[in-house]
């Protein structure tokens, strides 16, 4: 064990505090608030004097950095500085609020407290539900430092999250994703919003984090070019209007690059270019910052042809948050869309630092400033008299379900749930334009009916007058009103189908000479095993009720006697092959091997995803319909994982050819009515293996019947032979090679 020095550790301690105070320059520093701050970090390197942090160091080293990121990345004056450095103390020592208040004021205790109690309500609580909400609001309410300390304690746990234990990461950075960084966003805080994001994907996904990371890097270089050929007639022709100006190309965060990854199931190659051209002016503030940006407008528009629908003039309109810029989205030479902010240096700052670079433009001291934006953010939050919870709902809608605004051919605006699909949109315009949608173009890509729409899409729907609404469109939609006409329309071709069902009943019952008046249509749904009448007609019309079985229905019931002609055992044939060959198709499926012990159990493929053999996938236990194997890329991932952890089992596709070998065999029998039907059910009911091909011939009342199948090994395979021997009519079962 190395030896602490504890005299360095003073040295560094006091070396912290100092770089603290000069990282904030713009707070006060008349002798009494020095006085004040000297205080707090006296009285907070005593209270922690015995604790230290996970990695070793002197847990004072904590509040320093939080203060510091108070004071640098927020912008925040000396009272937050003061409550930073105490934040810790009244709920890890022994410290009292009434201390605070007496040696610091009612302010500063008032704080400490709202930071005490969210720390008894987040970071103790397993999950975070409308409850714990309320709570933070109605102390936020009280003074929105609270919840700026908060974010800045979390940005520094975040940052030296490494020393913690993996299951404690996990939540925190859980966590952070599903309210720090929507409440920074809210904030106006971006830099910070788009760190704790990073850290937070960085710590569930390292590989992953690793991986984008990586090849951002290596892609560099290709945006760099991009970027360069892209400004250089921008660059000149604001270079002779002698305007001081940067260009730079930002590249999505990797959070957000994981998340398009991931939610439109898309690769890298498809997003990495993703970005935005940024021109920002060394304009004189105030005086012509609006017509600034214009000019470098009319400069880019000269060059490249803007979509009018995209443009977004947040400089005479900022945002909620305080954000200004002025957007646009040209078409580049090379026939890409992007998207270039226009702003001014002061616009760009309080951009990424939110408030923190607001000091450095208003006279007045930043404090005066900083009131005057808590009382916007507080009156934003407060702007309510309706019942706390609807604020609550409110407030949380408008963090995590955000709207979209998409734009038809001609322009016009239409706005969606956050996740709308281009069927959807078709929807929106008009129900017919729905159900007869094939797909779309969006910004003049096509694009199928399932895809997910963004903000700022130009979308425009094709349609065909032969589509009809599929059930896999209700996975689609995130709309109620597409939602409803698609299932009013299913129910509708359903009866239409269903009609077709009636007629092919009657037609078998005609075949077997039974009168359709005699049937109890009550007894012959419970034989299929169907809830309603419609189903039935639309099962058969479907072919998904095996009508063979129609006579052992009859016989069973005793209205048929067994006696077979010719024509009908000709019929039985054709019936039984169509019937085994959707089977076959149904059996082929891969060799998924689910839970720890590989074993392969019954499963059914999500339909959100559509997994195929090679996707990374792992299993879902649902409550009514056994195990749903998932896409680990499936848009679903997150919400099952993070509410339903103790579901989820692990699976894995294995290479067939590694468990499964190909044999054929040789059935020889007696030809019989349902000889076919029995020896596809012992192949695969009831030993599970695949079957590959399989081919029937029949002469002079003699069966032949030749079978591929996957077995894995002999004991398998002289099992399925044993259990074949048994089917009746079976006389014989050999294995041969073809
Ligand atoms: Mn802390």
């Amino acid at each position: 064990m190395s030896e602490i020095n504890l005299e360095e550790e003073s040295k560094d301690i006091l070396k912290a505090y100092r770089s603290m105070l000069r990282a904030a320059k713009h707070a006060k520093k008349d002798t009494a608030t020095k006085k004040r701050m000297k205080t707090a970090f006296y009285v907070a390197v005593e209270a922690h004097k015995n604790d230290r942090r996970k990695s070793g160091e002197p847990y004072i080293f904590h509040p320093i950095a939080v203060a510091r990121i108070c004071a640098e990345e927020i912008g925040l004056g000396a009272t937050s500085i003061i409550c930073a450095l105490l934040h810790d103390t009244v709920e890890d020592t022994e410290i009292t609020l009434e201390d605070i208040e007496e040696q610091f004021g009612k302010k500063e205790a008032l704080i400490i407290d709202g930071l005490t109690k969210i720390s008894g309500v987040v970071d103790n609580n397993v999950s975070l539900q409308a409850e714990n909400f309320r709570k933070i609001l109605l102390t936020l309410s009280e003074d929105v430092r609270v919840i700026l300390i908060k974010i800045a304690d979390r940005l520094h746990n975040m940052r030296t999250i490494g020393s913690m234990r993996r299951d404690k990461q996990l939540k925190i950075a859980s966590e952070t994703l599903f309210l720090y960084a929507p409440l920074a966003h809210r904030l106006g805080l971006h830099s910070i919003k788009s760190e704790l994001e990073d850290l937070s994907l960085k710590c569930q996904e390292p590989e992953m984090f690793e991986e984008i990371q990586g090849k951002l890097t290596k892609t560099e270089e290709i945006r760099k070019r991009f970027i360069r050929k892209f400004s250089s007639p921008i660059k000149q022709a604001l270079e002779k209007k002698e305007l001081a100006f940067e260009i730079k190309g930002r590249p999505k965060s990797i959070y957000s690059i994981w998340n398009k990854m991931v939610n439109k199931d898309v690769s890298f190659e498809e997003v990495y270019d993703l970005f935005a051209i940024r021109i920002i002016i060394d304009s004189e503030f105030e005086n012509n910052e609006k017509s600034d940006c214009w000019q470098v407008y009319s400069v880019v528009t000269d060059f490249y042809q803007p979509n009018i629908e995209r443009l977004r003039d947040w400089i005479s309109a900022p945002k909620t948050n305080g954000y200004e810029s002025l957007h646009t989205t040209v078409m580049s030479p090379t026939g890409k869309w992007v998207e270039v902010q226009i702003r001014t240096r002061r616009m760009d700052d309080i951009a990424e630092k939110g408030f923190a670079a607001h000091w450095k433009y208003k006279e007045g001291g930043a404090e005066s400033q900083f009131d005057i934006w808590i009382n916007q953010v507080r009156e934003l939050l407060e702007n309510s008299d309706e019942d706390t919870l609807d604020l609550i709902g409110d407030f949380k809608l408008n963090l995590f379900t955000d709207e979209i605004y998409v734009f038809t051919p001609n322009g016009d605006m239409k706005s969606l749930p956050t996740g709308a699909s281009t069927l959807d949109f078709a929807f929106s315009i008009h129900t017919q334009v729905g159900v007869n949608c094939i797909g779309a173009k969006v910004n003049s890509k096509l694009v199928p009916l399932s895809h997910q729409l963004s903000s700022g899409d130009q979308v425009e729907i094709l349609t065909a007058k032969k589509q009809q609404p599929k059930k896999e469109w209700l996975n689609f939609v995130q709309t109620h009103r597409a939602k409803t006409k698609i299932k009013s329309s299913l129910n509708e071709e359903k009866r239409v189908v269903a009609k077709e069902g009636r007629i092919t009943l009657e037609k078998e019952f005609k075949k077997l000479k039974i009168s359709y008046e005699n049937i109890s249509l009550k007894e012959l749904q419970s034989y299929y095993k169907v809830p309603s009448e419609l189903e039935l007609y639309y099962q058969v019309a479907t072919n998904n009720i095996d009508l063979t079985k129609l006579k052992e229905f009859e016989v069973r019931k005793g209205i048929l006697q067994p006696k077979r002609t010719i024509t009908s055992r000709v019929q039985d044939y054709f019936v039984q092959r169509k019937s085994t060959t959707s089977k076959i198709k149904k059996l082929k499926k891969p060799i998924l091997v689910i839970g720890d012990n590989m074993e392969k159990l019954d499963y059914q493929l999500a339909n959100c995803c559509n997994p195929i053999p090679g996707n990374e996938v792992y299993g879902f236990i649902t409550v009514t319909e056994g195990i749903k194997v998932h896409k680990t890329s499936c848009p679903n991932t997150v919400q099952l994982m993070s509410n339903y952890a103790y579901r989820i089992i692990k699976a894995s596709w294995i290479d067939e050819q590694e468990a499964a070998f190909l044999t054929g065999l040789k059935i020889i029998g007696i030809d019989d009515v349902g000889i076919v039907n029995g020896i596809t059910q012992v192949i695969s009911n009831e030993l599970d293996v695949n079957m590959r091909s399989i081919s029937f011939e029949s002469h002079d009342g003699v069966f032949e019947g030749r079978v591929m199948v996957l077995v894995q090994d002999t004991s398998h395979l002289t099992n399925l032979i044993k259990n074949l021997k048994k089917v009746k009519g079976v006389k014989k079962v050999e294995q041969i090679d073809k």
